[in-house]
């Protein structure tokens, strides 16, 4: 079995050094327990919030510890009568070629599911994510403007994608021309803005000249600087990410900008709203997979996968995420057999 463990918690951005690859015997399932050959390992930005031992709503990595992560796999042993050798499941299953469960984080997925890796992407947390964070937080209506940046990714691009089905005007924000272009051409945006262009908070003021009703944010840092005096009178704010920051070690130099933003807030009578995704499965997965599985049927909704090939690979398809690198859900084929 082979695995990447966490060696050392980063400081600033993660490096190779991070984690450590080994190799170990295959693990035997025990009572209850089912084997999983780990196929598609899905490479989260959340991630890196485990590598920290700050306080967050999840507990850490432990140094010396498998890499946690969602997965889809094939049962390869079972010892739980709820699973079959062969059942295709969705998994955490970790940075590993094989992993253990006791079942009760296990769905099985239909054996005919044409992409097994989707159930990581546009029908699973990514998707669950944007179909939350704007239906039910950021509640957009026709006609109204929706701002959205790290569009070419999972979220935001599926962000984009229902906002547009639900009749708003979507602008989306990418890193460089190439993910602008898909954004547009492939997911429908109205327009897409770069925010590595110098000129760009001057030109998103340009592409929404009736304000901003809904901004979901996914980066913070310089985009939210140039979205914030954007926001019309009872914007809604869905707070899912702030990617900008995830390797930073401290707070930014420069004045305290506090008392502008919760001015902001005040006078524009705005919503901001954090949340965060594992709260809300319960309630609310199975009506956004009846909303997603119609939609994606359709061709309404899509998606760009980044496959990488190897779990070798991921360390550094992961740090690569964390730049902008990934040009869609990142996804690690770990094997097929
Ligand atoms: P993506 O696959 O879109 O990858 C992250 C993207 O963020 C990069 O490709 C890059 O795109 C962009 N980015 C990175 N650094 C910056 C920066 N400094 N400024 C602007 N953009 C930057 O990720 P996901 O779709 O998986 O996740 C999107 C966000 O949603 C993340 O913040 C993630 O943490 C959050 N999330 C939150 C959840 C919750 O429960 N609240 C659940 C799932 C995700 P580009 O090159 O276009 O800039």
């Amino acid at each position: 079995n082979r695995r990447f463990v966490l060696a050392s918690r980063p400081k600033g951005a993660p490096t190779p050094e991070n984690f450590r690859f080994e190799t170990v015997e295959t693990p035997v399932p025990g009572d209850g327990e089912v084997l999983i050959r780990n196929r598609f390992l899905s490479l989260d930005p959340y991630m890196r919030g485990r590598m920290s031992d700050a306080k967050s709503y999840a507990t850490p990595v432990e140094i010396d510890a498998v890499m946690g992560g969602g997965t889809v796999g094939v049962v390869k042993a079972s010892n739980n009568p709820r699973f079959s050798e062969g059942d295709l499941v969705l998994a955490q299953g970790g940075w590993q070629d094989f992993s253990l469960s006791n079942g009760r984080d296990l769905r099985k997925l239909p054996p005919e599911l044409d992409h097994p890796s989707y159930a990581l992407s546009i029908l699973g947390m990514p998707g669950f994510t944007a179909w939350h964070g704007l239906l039910k937080i950021g509640e957009p209506k026709a006609g109204e403007t929706v701002v959205v940046a790290a569009a070419s990714g999972p979220v935001g691009s599926i962000v984009g994608q229902i906002a547009r089905l639900k009749g708003a005007k979507v602008i989306g924000i990418a890193g460089g021309p190439k993910k602008c272009r898909t954004v547009v051409e492939t997911f429908g945006f109205d327009a897409c803005l770069d925010h590595k262009d110098p000129g760009f908070a001057e030109k998103l003021k340009q592409a929404v000249p009736d304000g901003i009703d809904v901004y979901y944010e996914n980066v913070g840092g310089k985009v939210f600087d140039a979205v914030l005096p954007l926001l019309n009178v009872h914007a809604r704010v869905p707070v899912c990410g702030l990617i900008a920051s995830y390797n930073a070690t401290g707070l930014p130099d420069g004045p305290d900008r506090l008392p502008l933003l919760a001015g902001i807030l005040l006078r524009q009578r705005i919503r901001m709203q954090g949340f965060i995704i594992s709260d809300h499965y319960a309630g609310e997965f199975a009506d956004f997979e009846r909303d997603m599985a119609g939609w994606v049927k359709a061709g309404e909704v899509k998606i760009i996968e980044d496959v990488v090939d190897g779990l070798e690979n991921a360390p550094d398809a992961f740090i690569g995420l964390l730049e902008g690198k990934n040009f869609g859900k990142l996804v690690v084929r770990i094997g097929e057999d």
